[in-house]
């Protein structure tokens, strides 16, 4: 240091000897602190592992034993009368460091190194780990010959090798878009780079993962938050010791620090859970993006039903965009239809058509998926004397019947109680269950089909570990069977057995206020549709919906994602919504209503008092206007271009940093964001 000594304080002590992350990535975290306006510190937190942050070092260490300094100085022979110390004595004189681990081998005990210690001739230190002994690495699966689209596909990614470039794989769901992956995957590991490799938060399944073991010749280290603290430490280590070729993982794997990475790959880039959702919202695979670019390397973000804003950068050729318009292998792509379910007799949500179907498939002796994004037993617990409903206490939210525990359940902030025998209010008797949830679809096809297995999967029945795979198991066995489940089953799950897929109840996102609503209800039908046929057998799916011929669903079931998707930029444009124009939603909670809008309304005034290249729409309660006892108010601001809009929100920090009422109103700053509620 240039400054005097005695201007300096002594090191308590040296965490690490070589930085925990490298000049590299901590300039990708000061860039993501900048875009999302969030402290610096804690973005630096999501980068590393908890036990990092609590002092572990950044590399696996072990005990071993080596001599002192007097020990060292000791004559070869002067321990012979103590034959288990003069034993020690030799292996270290010959050895320099044992590690503990290696004791047994070498027949030392270790109370004879503790009696070597107590005499000040030997000391246990920590040092680096030896490269953990591998897994096996299995290679079962052969390459397939990869169609003229998934070579031309790998063609063009593999052309940028060594170079930053964005391409988006735009592959119909079943085209093979994994397959590529692979290959490209083989290619950068042949030039000895690491591929950093991201999936969305569910679709993490095991199946990904025994896929990329049994054709990949390297170790894989898997980061994603079902893992231990002492778990995801392991899996960053070897990432960062560059010993793992693959490193496998969801949204904040994007940090994971890879010595000679050459390649990242975002599976199932339009996903939703890439975003975070609250403290630093940054988006995985924008992050992903910006990393490549200063990495200098290729990224290849890949999707059946891309995201507007990838969409709209490949159309404008900013994206190398490559397309599988077609299934692999023998697969063909589903009939769609959509069910009238207006006037229809409906058991429990399943329309008659829906049952015979289901019958029909099962008759045939294959599998059924029946989908609803709604777990619990019914959505809503009413009053038939008087109309009262079950609401939290906390949110401005319906509570959902869980009948198996018999509890009602808040969705939004973990409030719960028991279910009632009488109304609330008027103390009847005449509760009654309104509408479908996964647990109620569950019972139903149980007493319609009661000799085929049910096998529902949502949150509620995968908590536990492993139970999601073990329920896939049984999937994958093929026998006949009824899947019921949400948005968990939707995603990159392959279940070559199910031929028919039903959607119960899409209804609420064709009404949707969220102007991304008809994006996400595109993806969602286009991605649960895609798991029916994607073997040899051919696919059916069936939509109830009381709105067959809304202009939506018609656009998207005549044309297919795709075009439905330029439909809705078009859209778009002509609303000046993403990805024409750049948004940022600055949130506001508070105990009173009144304090969080006036924040708001006080930043916005002192806002547009210094920028006019900026626009601000409310403030106005949100979507849900109270959530676990706080009210909720934001402002959405709209710029034309990123520049603009990130001046204005630099403003605006500074600006609420300082408010009187910024010390009773949480507040926070959401750029680019996803969820509007
Ligand atoms: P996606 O990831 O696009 O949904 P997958 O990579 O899972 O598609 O492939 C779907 C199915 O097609 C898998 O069973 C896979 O083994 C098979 N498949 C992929 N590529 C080929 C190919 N070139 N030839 C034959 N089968 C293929
Ligand atoms: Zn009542
Ligand atoms: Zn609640």
């Amino acid at each position: 240091s240039d400054y005097p000594p005695e201007q300096l304080r002594p090191a308590l002590a040296v965490l690490d000897i070589s930085p925990a992350l490298p000049l590299r990535l901590l300039n990708l975290l000061r860039w993501a602190a900048d875009y999302y306006h969030h402290p610096l510190g804690e973005c630096w937190q999501q980068a590393l592992p908890v036990l990092l942050r609590k002092g572990e070092d950044t590399t696996a260490s072990q005990r071993a034993w080596r001599l002192t300094t007097a020990g060292l100085a000791l004559p070869e022979n002067a321990l012979k009368r103590a034959p288990q110390q003069q034993h020690a004595l030799g292996l270290l004189l010959r050895e320099q460091t044992i590690a503990e681990s290696h004791l047994p081998a070498l027949n030392i005990k270790r109370e004879t190194l503790r009696a070597l210690a107590t005499r000040g001739l030997a000391e246990r230190i920590e040092i680096a780990a030896l490269a953990s002994s591998a897994p096996p690495i299995l290679l079962a699966a052969m390459a397939l010959t990869p169609t003229d689209e998934q070579q031309s596909a790998i063609d063009t990614v593999a052309k940028s090798f060594g170079s930053f470039r964005c391409h988006l794989l735009d592959g119909v769901t079943g085209s093979g878009k994994t397959e590529v992956y692979l290959r490209l995957i083989e290619m950068a590991l042949g030039r000895g780079e690491q591929v950093l490799v991201l999936v969305p938060e569910i679709g993490l399944t095991p199946q990904t993962l025994t896929r990329f073991q049994q054709r990949l010749p390297t170790p894989i280290a898997v980061l994603h938050s079902g893992l231990t603290d002492r778990e995801r430490l392991s899996a960053w280590r070897r990432a960062r010791s560059g010993e793992a070729g693959v490193v496998l993982g969801t949204r904040s794997a994007v940090f994971a620090d890879c010595p000679r990475l050459g390649l990242v790959i975002v599976d199932e880039e339009h996903d939703g859970s890439y975003k975070q959702q609250d403290g630093f919202r940054y988006h995985a695979r924008d992050v992903a993006i910006k990393r490549a670019a200063d990495w200098g390397i290729p990224i290849v973000l890949g999707s059946a039903t891309p995201a507007l804003e990838s969409l709209h950068n490949a159309l404008s050729g900013r994206y190398k965009h490559s397309v599988l318009s077609a299934r692999a292998g023998k697969a063909t792509p589903p009939r769609i239809d959509a069910l009238d379910i207006r006037h229809q007799p409906m058991t429990d949500g399943l329309a008659p058509a829906t049952l015979r179907a289901i019958s029909e498939t099962l008759g045939q002796k294959n599998q059924a998926l029946v989908f609803l994004n709604r777990r619990g037993f019914a959505p809503t617990l009413l009053c038939h004397d008087c109309g009262w409903i079950a609401q939290c206490r906390h949110c401005d939210a319906r509570l959902t019947v869980h009948s198996q525990e018999r509890r009602l359940r808040c969705h939004h902030c973990g409030f719960h109680r028991a279910m009632p025998h009488r109304c609330d209010d008027c103390g009847g008797n005449q509760l009654e269950f309104r509408g479908p949830g996964t647990e109620r679809l569950e019972l139903t096809l149980t007493q319609k089909f009661p000799d085929t297995p049910v096998i529902r999967i949502d949150r509620d029945t995968t908590s536990r570990k492993h139970a999601l795979r073990d329920k896939l198991e049984d999937v994958h066995s093929g026998e006949p069977c009824i899947l019921v489940g949400t948005q968990m089953l939707a995603k990159g799950h392959h279940f070559p057995d199910v031929t028919l897929v039903v959607l119960v109840d899409i209804d609420g996102g064709l009404v949707s206020a969220d102007f991304r609503g008809p994006e996400k209800l595109g993806q969602l039908l286009t991605q649960v549709a895609g798991r029916a046929g994607r073997a040899e057998k051919p696919g059916r799916v069936l939509i109830q919906t009381h709105y067959p011929d809304h202009p939506l669903l018609a656009s998207l079931l005549r044309a297919g994602y795709g075009e439905f998707a330029r439909q809705l930029l078009e859209e778009r444009r002509a609303r000046g919504l993403p990805p024409m124009a750049q948004i940022a939603l600055l949130r506001a909670d508070s105990r009173q209503l009144e304090e969080a809008e006036q924040l708001l309304a006080n930043l916005r005034a002192d806002l547009q008092a210094h920028s006019r290249d900026i626009e601000c729409i409310g403030p106005l309660p949100a979507p849900m206007s109270r959530r676990a006892g706080m009210f909720r108010a934001q402002l959405l601001l709209r710029a034309a271009n990123r520049p603009a809009l990130h001046r204005a929100l630099f403003q605006l920090c500074a600006l609420a940093e300082n408010h009187p009422l910024a010390r009773k109103v949480r507040w926070s700053i959401d750029v680019d964001p996803v969820d509007l509620s």
